[in-house]
């Protein structure tokens, strides 16, 4: 197949698009995630996937869910920011469309999306790591995706970094979303805004004085714009994310990070604090060759790319299944 749909299913939106081989967009879509009601959430799978299709015949589709994907990618086992528990949401699918549908990890998708095509091309060791609501992982050896035994290799944004720290969706303390996400970018915001503290108050303006309506994504944009105080609020979660890495290559040691999602949009407000960090607590530094650290190419797009891509990679391999 000449052209693939790939929908990214993340904890605030859903983004839709028409892509060509070579990871080229032709067209998009964009939805808020619809509450918490997995119902819903393929309704409006289905309502994209019929937009993006209309007047084409059977092009495969692939879904990358900010969820926790068996090994054989049909079930969402469990995920902390949408309603999906053990949900056949394949099987669902295929039977509202009529078609196979492929189904993979948000980050998964958006990782395999930077290496074929982003940053990450070449990079026989690549980690990726996608700062949105959450933190997602995605690793790509040798040219393919490291899912794990069971197929939840990568939940990287849940490793416990402060130990009775702030609640975690997934139900633990300390988890590391908690403090290098978007959504963390937004509490810590919110708080000092909530103190009605005088270094919050371009952020009160942009909210017309309420607190609740900051976000991580706003307060990105007021950092890019030169806010001082913003820019603070993200050099903090920067810090955290270079702490974070400094842990991932103990463990992996890979050729190359590649920092994508919502928040990679802040650049080097982000990037700068965190490399800082990550050299800083990087076992054995000085004595050891440390990965690079990048951001994403492909910025927001890469988790439907990835998607688009993925399904359009297992149509060639499989043609007859579904
Ligand atoms: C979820 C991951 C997901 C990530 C980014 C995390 O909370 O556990 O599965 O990839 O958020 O959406
Ligand atoms: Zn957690």
């Amino acid at each position: 197949p000449l052209l693939s749909i790939g929908i990214d299913i993340g904890g605030t939106k859903v983004a839709a698009g028409l892509v060509d081989r070579r990871g080229r967009i032709l067209r998009t879509l964009r939805r808020d995630t619809p509450g918490h009601d997995a119902v819903q959430v393929e309704e409006v799978i289905t309502e994209l996937v019929q937009e993006l299709s209309r007047g084409r015949w059977a092009v495969p589709v692939g879904i990358g869910a900010a969820g926790w994907m068996d090994l054989d990618g049909g079930t969402v086992l469990f995920s902390p920011h949408l309603a999906w528990r053990n949900e056949p949401l394949r099987e669902r699918l295929e039977e509202r469309l009529r078609r196979r549908v492929h189904v993979a990890n948000d980050a998964d998708a958006a990782a395999w999306a930077e290496w074929r095509f982003g940053a990450g091309r070449g990079e026989p060791r690549l980690v990726c790591v996608t700062l949105g609501t959450g933190i997602g992982g995605g690793m790509v050896n040798d040219g393919r995706l490291e899912r794990g035994r069971h197929g939840v290799a990568g939940e990287f944004g849940h490793a416990i970094i402060v130990p009775g720290g702030h609640r975690c969706e997934c139900g633990n303390r300390g988890c590391w979303e908690q403090y290098a996400s978007g959504n963390a970018l937004g509490r810590d915001a919110r708080e000092l805004a909530a103190a009605q503290s005088p270094m919050a108050r371009e952020i009160l303006q942009a909210v017309g004085g309420d607190p609740d309506r900051v976000t991580g994504a706003l307060v990105t944009e007021l950092a890019l714009r030169g806010d001082a105080q913003c820019r603070e609020l993200v050099a903090d979660v920067g810090e955290w994310l270079g702490l974070g890495l400094a842990n991932l290559a103990a463990a992996l040691d890979p050729g190359t990070f590649v920092i994508g999602g919502g928040l990679s949009a802040a650049g080097d407000l982000l990037l700068e604090p965190a490399v800082r960090t990550f050299h800083r607590n990087l076992t054995g530094r000085g004595f050891r060759p440390a990965a690079r650290i990048r951001l994403a190419e492909l910025g927001p797009e890469a988790g439907l790319v990835g998607a688009a891509d993925l399904a359009r990679v297992a149509a060639r391999r499989n043609p007859f299944r579904g």
